[in-house]
């Protein structure tokens, strides 16, 4: 089973998310694959609740805020986002970490906050090219990682994404050893602190300029259970060709 899921970011506005499920059709796709969108906030009801909607796409919220209602002006609470139907939450996007100066403390706060909404955390980690370059792609992955797992393993079920901030965006993939790398040392993580089993059961995802042609050569390298999809999941027919390249 592939989890493929697609990040819309700052794109479908309401009209647009009706027009992407109108060509949406997941018939093709093999059954066993999971399918998930992140809607902007304001289409999240729109998708979620749109008879148009193929049934096997699920739908998460992109970011939410760690205080569930108040005077936050401009900001989503996950109840809020769970009762638009979302079933997921995005937590610490790179370009949320980067654009926005979220911290690793804020990210355990909305995680901490999905999980009391019901909502399913994944959590994005992702070195920047400095750090990779000065070798410290390891201890930057496990510190984000390390300061969301206490929140993270009181989910019933979360997922992780590794999303080298180089590669978002940009064109430039990890190479499918490279994330296989990266994701096993995800996983001995998760493994030393919730067991060899329930890590093997955590889907990690692979995103960064994934793209149909280069997907099926990342998501059959080991460690990769699924892939994160920005740019290229706009567009129904690429999004369901990137679930085609593993059927
Ligand atoms: C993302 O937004 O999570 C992402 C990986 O974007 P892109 O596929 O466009 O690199």
């Amino acid at each position: 089973m592939a989890v493929i899921a697609g990040n819309w970011k700052m794109h479908h506005g309401p009209a647009e998310a009706v027009r992407f499920l109108e060509r949406f059709d997941a018939a093709t796709l093999s059954a066993s694959h999971e399918l998930i969108v992140f809607p902007p906030a304001v289409s999240l009801a729109v998708v979620a609740g749109s008879s148009l909607r193929d049934p096997r796409l699920q739908v998460g919220a992109q970011n939410i805020f760690w205080e569930d209602s108040g005077a936050f002006t401009g900001e989503l609470s996950a109840p809020m986002a769970a009762d638009a139907g979302a079933t997921f939450a995005l937590i610490g996007h790179s370009e949320r970490r980067h654009v926005f100066g979220e911290s690793s403390e804020d990210t355990r706060r909305k995680v901490e906050a999905s999980v009391r909404a019901g909502l399913s955390p994944v959590l994005c980690v992702g070195e920047t090219l400095d750090e990779r370059r000065s070798g410290s792609l390891e201890r930057v992955i496990l510190s984000q990682l390390d300061a969301a797992l206490p929140a993270l393993r009181e989910a019933d079920r979360f997922l992780l994404a590794y999303e080298p901030v180089w590669a978002i965006g940009t064109g430039e993939t990890a190479t499918p050893d490279d994330a296989s790398t990266a994701h096993g040392t995800l996983r001995e993580r998760l493994a030393e602190v919730i067991g060899p089993v329930g890590a093997s059961r955590v889907p990690i995802l692979y995103g960064g300029s994934v793209k149909p042609g280069n997907a099926a050569e990342l998501l059959s390298a080991a460690d990769v259970d699924g892939v994160l999809v920005g740019g290229a999941s706009l567009e129904p027919s690429s999004f369901l060709n990137i679930g085609a390249a593993v059927n």
